[in-house]
């Protein structure tokens, strides 16, 4: 049986959000078996599902009854690329740290306190037709079938970036080593223009990869790591269904708009089968 799993133990993190420059604490605890993963703010519990999904402006924020909590998709990936189907996470702060920009961190502290499996069977579900979300050149698609293949493309317009694509087993995928490193990106005009409009406060060369007209701001992780860090938001973003979901997907130029307004689709779909 595939069970349903947890942390073992509670993992603690604190650091600067990236939008706000804020610090905030972060404690994620075990949850019981069929509680998914749930942030508390102020005393108020967000689930963190499609449907709570409050903003899209360059990162995922959850809401409900006036708190909310910004830039969950790291976390959200690392929870899931790690099969942490429950988890509870007391947020003191506005924005989750963005620590190096990737999910490593996250990724490497829920793998040290250890994967606890529950006695609950794991919620997996079959996708009885097809889901799409587009918007304009961009889209995803889901398709039935028995695994949980992934096929991803970015592209820019940028010589050292331009055209990416990979596919991945989202069953089989070392999330550690293959995706969790990813760091979070900007092209130096955008960073320039973002840091103009007050954002991107807590933003550095420590905790993204900035990529000017002829050169990284730092050694790549990987030749595809603007494609990779795509993928680590997307699992993220898609954890937002609340299940696994059997589909091959294929996803263009993903987004956190696009990425958040296909989880609230495929959450309708399944849920209303
Ligand atoms: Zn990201």
């Amino acid at each position: 049986m595939n069970r349903q799993c947890t942390l073992a133990d509670s993992v603690y993190v604190e650091g600067v959000g990236v939008h706000t420059g804020r610090h905030a604490r972060v404690t994620v605890r075990p949850a019981d078996a069929d509680s998914g993963i749930v942030f508390c703010v102020d005393g108020k519990r967000i689930p963190a599902l499609a449907e709570y999904v409050v903003a899209t402006d360059r990162c995922t924020t959850l809401g409900v009854n006036g708190v909310r909590v910004m830039t969950v998709e790291h976390l959200m990936s690392a929870l899931a690329g790690l099969g942490v189907d429950n988890a509870e996470i007391v947020v003191d702060g506005e924005e989750i740290p963005v620590l190096d920009g990737s999910g490593l961190a996250w990724a490497k502290r829920f793998h040290e306190a250890g994967i606890r499996e529950l006695q609950a069977e794991r919620r997996r579900v079959p996708l009885a037709r097809p889901v799409s979300v587009m918007a304009g050149d961009r889209g995803i698609w889901a398709m039935p079938h028995p695994e949980r293949l992934l096929i991803a493309t970015v592209r820019f317009e940028h010589p050292l970036v331009g055209t990416q694509v990979a596919w991945f087993d989202l069953d089989k995928i070392d999330y550690l080593e293959e995706i969790a490193p990813a760091r979070t990106f900007g092209f130096w005009e955008e960073v320039e223009a973002l840091l103009a409009r007050g954002k991107a406060l807590g933003g550095s060369l420590e905790n993204a990869l900035v990529i000017f007209p002829d050169r990284y701001s730092a050694p790549l992780r990987f030749p595809d790591e603007v494609l990779r860090h795509k993928v680590l938001d997307l699992i993220g973003d898609i954890a937002l269904v609340g299940a696994q979901v059997e589909a091959l997907f294929v996803a263009i130029k993903p987004s956190h708009a696009l990425n958040t307004a296909f989880a609230l689709a495929l959450r309708q779909t399944i849920l209303g089968e």
